[in-house]
């Protein structure tokens, strides 16, 4: 038998959750489904019901389209959200809503997964921004000896924060002797990042902002690795370069990229100045950052004092009105569905090591997201 896919008084599965199964994919109007019965549970709804795919034989029910699915705590995603972007650090958040710092980081890891598909998404109809604004942002991972920047790239027009790589860097500047000696013993033991790193990884960054567009200009700062890296991409750059010296008030042509540098900084427990609850891992660091992008593009509005300006999304045309923050979640987004860059396909699967963690857990569940 053959269901409609979507029916005036009962919900139906719009495809098969399988990733492997032909119907996961599925354009179609129908697909071969059947329902086999409820179970029960002890959150609302608490009547779930039951399907089976008739071709992969895999069975799953309404919740398994839910972005809340796998989860003890549905409740906590929304709140845990607010808080990191209301520059929390995680167990902060743990205590106040009185659950263990671990299950945060899980949360935390899993909203930020969600963002990526959802940024993504959203980006997908999107034409290419024709004045790119870049910048690295500076903090560091595990301690003071691995600092990272953070590259970012944002719409000069819309202050709509595009998408971000990363970079490990060798620690400079000012150091005593003793530090000096330190990071020789780290290095000769742990080994050094890619002196190319930033190069690379700003081209990366670029390569997906830009798509492959015929012509665009990129406004950065004095960097000069920065221009290495537009020499081998297929857009024709125009690039225009502000030193970094120069004053950053509203006038300065990078003032969009200051600014997210300055909501970062101020939104972000990890990446103050001088905190105690700095980033372990970059992996977290990017995860954290994904869920800043999807506030400050989607919900924020521009304009601080402004009551009725627009969040950067609607200046895109991409929504009519801010989102809310339950409309973030309203659905499960499926990977399969998405084509991610590659490097948020690298943070999605959590597997950014940190060269000095002996261990680093990615994510390898099958069924959860
Ligand atoms: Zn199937």
């Amino acid at each position: 038998m053959k269901h409609k896919k979507k029916t005036t008084n009962t919900w139906a599965p719009p495809h098969c959750p399988n990733p492997s199964c032909l119907h996961h994919n599925n354009i179609e109007e129908t697909w071969p489904f059947k329902k086999i019965g409820y179970f029960r549970r002890l959150q609302t709804p608490t009547r779930i019901q039951r399907f089976t795919c008739k071709t992969c034989k895999r069975s799953f029910s309404t919740q398994t389209f839910s972005s809340t699915y796998w989860q003890k705590h549905p409740d906590l995603d929304v709140s845990i959200l607010m808080k990191t972007v209301g520059c929390m650090a995680n167990r902060q958040i743990a205590r106040d809503l009185k659950v263990s710092p671990e299950t945060i980081d899980r949360h935390l890891s899993r909203i930020a997964r969600h963002c990526m598909l959802f940024h993504n998404r959203m980006m997908q109809d999107l034409p290419p921004t024709p004045e790119v604004v870049v910048d690295g942002f500076e903090s560091f991972e595990y301690s003071q000896y691995f600092p990272i920047h953070h590259h970012v790239a944002v719409d000069k027009e819309t202050d709509f924060f595009l998408y971000f790589t990363d970079s490990e860097l060798r620690r400079k500047g000012r150091m005593t002797d003793a530090q000096k000696r330190r990071r020789q013993d780290l290095e000769l033991k742990l080994g050094r990042p890619d002196p190319k790193a930033i190069e690379k990884d700003m081209r990366e960054l670029l390569e997906v902002v830009l798509n492959g567009t015929e012509t665009a200009t990129v406004f950065s700062d004095d960097h000069r690795a920065y221009p290495r890296s537009m020499r081998t991409l297929e857009t024709k750059i125009s690039h225009r370069i502000t030193p970094g010296s120069q004053h950053r008030d509203k006038n300065n042509s990078l003032w969009v990229v200051n600014l997210l540098d300055l909501l970062i900084r101020h939104s972000s427990a990890n990446h103050k100045r001088e905190t105690i609850a700095w980033s372990k891992r970059r992996q977290s660091s990017a995860e954290r950052l994904v869920i800043l992008l999807v506030w400050r593009n989607y919900m924020k509005r521009r304009r601080e004092k402004g009551r009725r300006s627009p969040t950067p999304a609607m200046e895109l045309g991409l929504l009519g009105r801010p989102l809310e923050i339950k409309e973030l979640f309203t659905e499960r987004i499926f990977r399969g569905h998405c084509e991610l860059p590659p490097r948020w396909s690298d943070y999605y699967d959590k597997i950014i090591e940190t060269r000095a963690l002996p261990r680093n857990r990615k994510h390898e569940l099958s069924y959860g997201y």
